[in-house]
């Protein structure tokens, strides 16, 4: 089957190689010049463990272009993967994915199926459909499927070559057996449905999650004020199968491409319909409110951070991804340097996209040894590995202060009953071990 792949970002570049993976002829298409000419030279544009390496072995199923009237002409199925940002009233901006189903209408000459990958409000496919029917050139039938993704980034590749269920909307047979064949050496659920059924379900998915994160941050805190222990909680909760043990890590909040816009525009098109989404407002809400959680943190220790030396670990919004989209860091850092901070920060790959936003008044550093040299303070806003597995004795070795407020829970309270170091964390009790009060 030939197929496109219009956008090459964590969604459609994940996807275009995981289908070459699985035998199908893929061109990727996308706007961005020097991302073509990357991975034309098979270099991954963006960080996600094992794509690049994926990439390399399909090269042969492969091509990449900016020419998407070649790419769109006689492909079988056209997958739509570009971006569906945030507007500043919270709803999606669909101008990409229109853009694409103008180009596509432009181009096509035989008939096919296009496929909406990106996460679209409910009824979006609709449109597309209208959009290019109304548009063609050529007297060719097209149909339209919704086909959410529901990878996660650090984790895309494996996450879409197991995914754990493709969700099919149609509205119409033929597209639906399509796309099953399309998808007929990945052993996952098939979930058949309605077009709006199968946008609602990303949505619904994503936002679920978000008040899962939300809820449980929220319990954190309340752990904090009573003297409860967050991990245990969320362990005790994880038996129950109704509950399940994942997503109950407390911390400072969501952040990347997805959870943030997509429960504004959820909840953005609730209001459209009259109707408040309270709950999806609630997980909103809580989750502004956690992400300034270690500055407030701070104050228990300094007035102000004016003049201190600032130990950052962790720039992205999880580990595994170079994107720093929502990312915990782009609000704090801000806030930081107008308290007068001095700040040296470490990521393992996220530093190149920082420097693009703040090449001033930030020390990058190669190392965290280095990061943390002289601070007064640490703060963890990203749970690498790195930094999971860092010496614990190292912190009280290397920093003036040796006062650590880790946004991720990056150890266990037991670790550091012995480490010389404040380490305030979320939802658990502050260990205080210095001679020294600092409080
Ligand atoms: P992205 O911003 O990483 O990539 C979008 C790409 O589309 C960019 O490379 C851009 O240059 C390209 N593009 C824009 N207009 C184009 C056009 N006319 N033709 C070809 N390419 C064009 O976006 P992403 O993170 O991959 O997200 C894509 C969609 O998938 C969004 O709707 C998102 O909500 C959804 N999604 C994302 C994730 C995730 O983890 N990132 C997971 C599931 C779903």
């Amino acid at each position: 089957m030939k197929i496109a792949e219009a956008g090459t970002g964590y969604v459609g570049l994940v996807t275009g190689v995981c289908l070459a993976e699985n035998g199908h002829s893929v061109t990727c298409v996308d706007i961005d010049d020097r991302k073509v000419a990357l991975m034309k030279a098979g270099v991954s544009p963006i960080y996600e463990p094992g794509l690049e390496e994926l990439m390399i072995n399909n090269m042969e199923r492969l091509d990449f272009t900016t020419d998407y009237k070649e790419a769109y002409r006689y492909a079988d199925v056209i997958f739509i993967g570009v971006g569906t940002p945030e507007k500043p009233d919270g709803s999606a901006n669909l101008s990409y994915i229109y853009g694409v189903a103008e180009q596509i209408a432009a181009s096509i000459e035989k008939d096919c199926v296009v496929v909406v990958k990106s996460t679209v409000p409910i009824g979006t496919n609709d449109k597309i459909e209208g959009l290019i029917k109304s548009n063609l050139k050529n007297n060719v039938n097209v149909y339209v499927a919704s086909n959410p993704e529901f990878l996660a980034q650090g984790t895309a590749v494996r996450d879409t070559l197991h995914t754990s269920r493709i969700v099919i909307g149609v509205e119409d047979t033929i597209p639906g057996n399509i796309l099953k064949e399309v998808y007929k050496n990945f052993n996952a659920p098939i979930v058949v449905t309605n077009r709006k059924s199968a946008e609602m379900i990303k949505y619904a998915s994503n936002d679920f999650l978000a008040l899962k994160i939300s809820f449980i941050n929220e319990i954190a805190n309340l752990c904090e004020i009573i003297g409860a222990n967050i991990e245990d909680v969320a362990h005790g909760m994880g038996y129950d199968n109704r509950i399940g043990n994942k997503f109950l890590n407390a911390g400072i909040g969501y952040g990347g491409s997805c959870f943030p816009k997509d429960t504004k525009a959820l909840h953005w098109l609730a209001n459209f319909h009259d109707y408040e989404l309270r709950t999806v407002k609630a997980a909103i809400d809580v989750n502004e409110n956690q992400k300034l959680k270690l500055i407030k943190k701070s104050r228990k220790y300094f007035d102000s951070l004016k003049g201190l030396n600032v130990a950052v670990l962790g720039l992205t919004f999880k580990p595994g991804t170079d994107d720093l989209r929502e990312a915990p860091t782009l609000v704090n850092i801000p806030l930081m340097l107008e308290d007068g901070a001095n700040i040296k920060a470490w990521d393992p790959v996220g530093v190149d996209n920082f420097k693009k936003l703040h090449s001033e008044g930030i020390m990058y550093c190669y190392s965290i040894e280095e990061t943390l040299k002289d601070a007064d303070i640490c703060f963890i806003f990203t749970e690498w590995d790195q930094v999971k597995h860092f010496d614990l004795k190292n912190y009280s070795k290397l920093m003036k202060n040796p006062i650590v407020i880790d946004g991720r829970n990056c150890y266990d309270l037991e670790s550091v009953k012995d480490a010389a170091m404040v380490y305030d964390s979320i939802g658990r009790e502050t260990i205080h071990n210095l001679e020294v009060s600092l409080i």
